[in-house]
């Protein structure tokens, strides 16, 4: 970083020191991942330089040349990867994905049926600060309240009440397997659109370790760095039937020129997403959040839906006595990153909260296994039995710094 030392201490200083807290902490966010220093190197390239409104073959712009041989590239892989008919590989995030989806078969006023926040949707599903809540009539169903997982007879009676236009799948703190078949047929049964949001997901999707929407939806959008592993952007899959309206809506509808630099960084993360090592490394993934599930069970916290079929753990610390606001900070000054997060019929606010969300994908990609897991649990329950005592904390830090140290992030970067 020789030529932004001189230029912009400050903004290297804050890079240095967040490569610093990224290498040193345990990262448990469940939406959150390292890339490889390839994915680093395509969106640091000179690609940031290029306009090239359209796509590969049809742009606005001159000199697209090897913009089309990138972009076509990575339309190619993603293709392949899930499978898809169409792919579009320009949507700047998860949530423009979702928005160019909904504006394909959506008029403004129409119901759609998602599902609650508070059971596991996300903020684009309908929330009233969205603009998915100001545009659409929004359903919500829940889980059960039991099981804590997905009741598909209770879908299917909301969707034969209200008629939604489109049903949406795919959540962002759902511990369970999503079975879209079912999905499907409810859809079928009330003729609406169906509609996966695999963001979570997809790195699952994509090494055969979750079962796949691409056969069942109509419409599949993604984000591309979660436990797929690439950069910061999102994608969508559709029908054929679908492929123009769908390009057309992310340009010009609401997009302008495509980040190209983040398009060939999701063609080489794409072309990763195809190997054995990336099998390996999702089917250690699912291991790992199993095994961390079962460890903070035997330290008697209370696992929602009581464990995990994916990448993500919910943890219910109402008998713990603390918030996930509060655990959620305490880990931090442990050296441990989490969400705090709503559990299923939450007596807490969103901003409070009783649960908090863990994740296994960044861990796992620093090469821990289930004995690291194991560890893992052993700080999490002495951080909580400790909340009130910054002492103890700092020990627990030293711990857990010593455990990154042992799995090393990054290393040919400098801190
Ligand atoms: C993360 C996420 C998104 C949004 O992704 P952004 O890139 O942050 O806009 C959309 N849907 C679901 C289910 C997600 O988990």
């Amino acid at each position: 970083m020789s030529y932004i030392k001189h230029l912009d201490p400050l903004v290297l200083k804050a890079i240095r020191d967040e490569l610093k807290r990224q290498k040193e902490n345990l990262e448990l966010i469940a939406s959150e991942n390292f890339v490889s220093p390839a994915v680093l190197e395509a969106q640091g390239s000179v690609l940031t330089n290029k306009y090239a409104e359209g796509y590969p073959k049809k742009r606005w712009y001159g000199g697209c040349r090897y913009i089309d041989e990138v972009e076509a590239l990575a339309i190619e892989r993603a293709k392949k990867l899930f499978g898809a008919e169409h792919v579009n590989v320009q949507a700047h995030s998860g949530t423009q994905a979702n928005m160019a989806v909904y504006f394909a078969c959506l008029n403004i006023g129409d119901t759609i049926l998602a599902m609650d926040l508070s059971c596991g949707g996300h903020l684009t599903h309908g929330h009233p600060h969205n603009f998915s809540g100001m545009f659409y009539k929004v359903v919500t169903y829940g889980v059960d309240k039991e099981k804590e997982t997905l009741d598909y007879d209770e879908i299917l009676d909301l969707a034969k009440r209200y008629r939604p236009k489109l049903i949406l799948a795919g959540a962002s703190a759902y511990p369970r397997e999503i079975d879209f078949g079912q999905f499907r047929r409810i859809c079928d049964k009330v003729g609406a659109y169906l509609f996966v949001d695999m963001a979570h997901i997809a790195g699952l999707v994509a090494a055969g370790m979750h079962m796949s929407p691409v056969p069942y939806a109509d419409f599949v959008t993604s984000t591309t760095h979660k436990t797929l592993r690439g950069p910061r952007g999102g994608f969508i899959i559709c029908k054929k039937e679908f492929a123009k309206k769908i390009d057309n809506l992310i340009f010009p509808g609401i997009q302008g020129g495509p980040l190209m630099h983040v398009i060939a960084a999701k063609a080489v993360a794409f072309k990763e997403a195809m190997s054995q090592d990336f099998k390996r490394y999702q089917r250690q993934v699912v291991k790992n959040a199993k095994e961390l599930a079962r460890g903070l069970s035997q330290y008697d916290f209370r696992i929602v839906s009581g464990g995990t079929d994916t990448h993500l753990i919910l943890v219910d610390l109402t008998k713990k006595g603390i918030s996930g606001a509060k655990a959620s900070f305490v880990l931090e000054e442990a050296g441990i990153t989490v969400n705090k997060n709503l559990i299923p019929f939450d007596k807490q606010s969103p901003s409070i909260t009783s649960g908090i969300r863990l994740g296994t994908p960044a861990v796992t990609t620093r090469g821990m296994k289930e004995p690291q897991m194991q560890e893992i649990a052993y700080f999490i329950n002495e951080v909580i039995n400790s909340a009130d005592n910054l002492k103890k904390l700092k020990k627990i830090k030293k711990e857990v710094l010593d455990l990154t140290k042992r799995f090393p992030l990054y290393s040919e970067l400098k801190g």
